[in-house]
């Protein structure tokens, strides 16, 4: 089922939250919708908060970076409960948002991450990312806790963004 992606500046995107208890079937068929929904939307990844549900979940399907055409589903993940574990280095990329749609800023993050999840059986994982994916982990954590790249920009550069992604939504509204 495609589910609606919450748009900024609705407040259910500053959500921060909750631990999943038990991976039960509840849990996978939000991890199905949510795939289905990143897929429509053309998006590399998708943190439940995005489509109004409170519980920790992430699903991901970022590109390797010398992939022209996109392997869909090649390098899908399901994170349920994800937490980062460590960091090391600094990167800037232009990240944009499928709940900020329209926009786009450098963002700073962290260049590799280690982040530790449970899979969509319960069962415990990590993984080590650098590149895009590392980003995207970041990204779309961030949403867990009610953070959006906006957010991680200076108040100056924020306010620019904003004003822009207002324009751009009245834009929309008179197209429609
Ligand atoms: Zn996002």
């Amino acid at each position: 089922m495609i589910l609606e992606i919450i748009k900024y500046p609705d407040p259910f995107l500053k959500t921060h939250a909750a631990r999943v208890e038990s991976v039960d079937d509840s849990v996978r068929k939000l991890i199905d919708d949510m795939i289905e929904t990143m897929y429509y939307a053309r998006g590399i990844g998708l943190a439940s908060v995005q489509v109004g549900d409170p519980r920790q979940v992430v699903v991901l399907d970022v590109p390797d970076e010398d992939e022209n055409e996109r392997a869909k589903g090649k390098n899908l993940m399901a994170l349920v409960n994800p937490e980062i574990v460590s960091t090391e280095g600094e990167t800037l990329y232009e990240e944009g948002c499928l709940s900020v749609p329209g926009v786009t800023a450098d963002v700073e993050r962290a260049a590799r991450v280690k982040v530790r999840a449970l899979d969509r059986d319960g069962k415990p994982f990590e993984i080590e990312a650098d590149g895009l994916l590392a980003i995207a982990l970041q990204h779309e954590l961030d949403h867990l806790s009610g953070v959006l790249f906006i957010d991680r920009l200076s108040r100056l550069k924020r306010e620019l963004v904003k004003r822009k992604y207002k324009k751009s939504l009245e834009t929309e509204e008179r197209a429609i």
